[in-house]
């Protein structure tokens, strides 16, 4: 009886998530509600991220935060309000900006003299700092980071993706020269690409970002695009040089070995909890999460197997000392020895969760003194082995290596498979609806802006990396010259 319910139980669950086949956003919803990352809040457009969710942004952040601190970049923090007038310094800034901007008119009861704008970014206030710190060529470069939220005032929110408040940072440094800016800007651009494949096994695609798309206030803007399960692409990180529009108009200016008065070049770049989405999808499958084993929160979780109170103390003893060991290598482990679900539903649940390996220990592995470990990425047999328990931590730390690099694979091979390069108009349409298309671009913004009215497909970014064009080359839609490839997709 008792197990006929939890049977029930388990079939509940996995009819909890829609498969990706039928609602792509829908699974998407569910599968974030379901493995407990975020929910929705009572304030509009705003999430809650919950305790599991936020134990990968702190994952994303050590690892971030190890490779600012190693590249010469050190945290601060600056205020969450911005005087309005701050804003509006920069021309380009305040154009792109303002229809999201969140407005303080009122504090401790009375109107302010001047509004404080809720920070969408922090280029203005920093800039001003800045403008106040730097005196001279021996003050530079400046390389500051903050990690902190921001505010951007969203008609349509979706979890993760697209937040009227969300998490992230903000690097913003000031050189001596323009080199010095540029090369910053690229190497940060590398960080996050590094990050991005080494740490949370998605490929990214770096490139370099149309006008229409970049930044408002930028020179230029860098960026890494990945392409999520529905074959969309997903902006996951940028890196602005900033030239010195913003040392201009907030008077960024310092005294050079010359002994003339010259404007610093700046830039900023941010990666915020947005990528916590591009993980889940593309990763995830109709089970749930499939989380990078550098990033999840639990790495390995111990199942015990038992019937007898006998077989429970004999089972649980071995579980404890697997827990002890994993622990003491380093290994992110979790016992879930709660009585009142079966070891089917515990399976379904860390599937759910995407937990990279699991340790099942039944009384006949304890007889042969042996371990089972199963491998989320591969699943059904095929993913299980068991092992002796003498191998435990070599094999279980070697699996999640494997488990890292398998999921990096598929996703770049599912890449590959949905990127295609279209040679007219008509192959161009048909590419965009099923993947990503890499196409001989004029470079107008019109005709960039033509396409996406056309096919709902926006310029993601001109790739750094690419093979010169054929002299006489085309653009894909208007017949122009083409100098460069884009790449095109629908995006979030
Ligand atoms: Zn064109």
């Amino acid at each position: 009886m008792a197990e006929a319910m939890e049977l029930e139980k388990e079939r509940e669950r996995e009819r909890a998530i829609t498969p990706r086949s039928e609602d792509y956003s829908q699974w998407y919803v569910d599968v974030v509600q379901r493995a407990e990352l975020a929910d929705y809040s009572p304030v509009r457009g705003c999430m809650v991220i919950m305790p599991y969710g936020y134990a990968i942004w702190e994952n994303i952040q050590k690892a971030l935060d190890k490779r600012f601190k190693e590249t010469g970049h050190q945290n601060a923090y600056f205020p969450l309000f911005i005087p309005y007038s701050f804003i509006q310094k920069e021309a380009e800034h305040v154009e792109g900006f303002s229809p999201q901007l969140a407005v303080v008119t009122h504090g401790g009861g009375q109107k302010l003299e001047e509004p404080l704008v809720v920070r969408p970014t922090s280029e203005a206030i920093i800039g001003y700092m800045y403008a106040k710190w730097i005196r001279s060529y021996r003050d530079l470069p400046v390389l500051i980071n903050q990690w902190c939220n921001v505010v951007r005032w969203e008609m349509r929110t979706r979890l993760f993706l697209r937040t009227t408040e969300f998490l992230w940072q903000e690097g913003h440094t000031a050189h001596a020269t323009r080199e010095e800016a540029e090369a910053e800007t690229h190497r940060m651009l590398d960080v996050y690409a590094d990050f991005a494949e080494r740490e949370a096994a998605v490929p990214v695609i770096k490139g370099r970002k149309s006008e229409r798309e970049k930044f408002a206030g930028a020179v230029y803007s860098l960026t890494i695009e990945a392409m999520m399960g529905n074959k969309w692409a997903l902006q996951a990180a940028t890196s602005h040089f900033l030239g010195q529009n913003f040392a201009k108009a907030f008077e960024i200016q310092f005294l050079d070995r010359d002994n003339r008065l010259k404007y610093c070049w700046t830039t900023s770049w941010g990666l915020s909890t947005r990528f916590i989405g591009a993980i889940v999808m593309v990763h995830g499958d109709d089970k749930g999460l499939r989380l990078p084993p550098r990033l999840a929160p639990i790495q390995a979780v111990i199942v015990p197997i038992y019937k007898s109170d006998e077989e429970r103390s004999q089972v649980l003893e071995v579980a404890r000392a697997t827990l002890t060991k994993l622990e003491g290598a380093g290994v992110r482990a979790h016992l879930d020895d709660r009585e009142e679900y079966t070891p089917g539903w515990k399976f379904h649940e860390w599937e759910l969760r995407g937990v990279p390996v699991r340790v099942e220990i039944g009384p006949r592995d304890v007889e042969q003194e042996q371990i089972v470990l199963a491998r989320r990425d591969i699943g059904g047999k095929e993913g299980k082995r068991a092992v002796p328990q003498a191998r435990l931590v070599e094999a279980v730390t070697q699996l999640l290596d494997d488990v890292q690099e398998g999921l990096f694979k598929q996703a770049l091979e599912f890449r590959e498979k949905h990127t295609y390069e279209p040679k007219d108009y008509g192959e161009f349409k048909e590419a965009v609806e099923r993947g990503f298309a890499l196409a001989p671009w004029c470079g107008s913004a019109e005709c960039e802006a033509q396409i996406q009215e056309e096919t709902k497909a926006t310029n993601r970014c001109i790739p750094l990396e690419q093979e010169p064009l054929p002299e006489n080359a085309k653009c894909v839609r208007c017949g122009e010259p083409a100098k460069e490839r884009a790449l095109f997709a629908r995006a979030y």
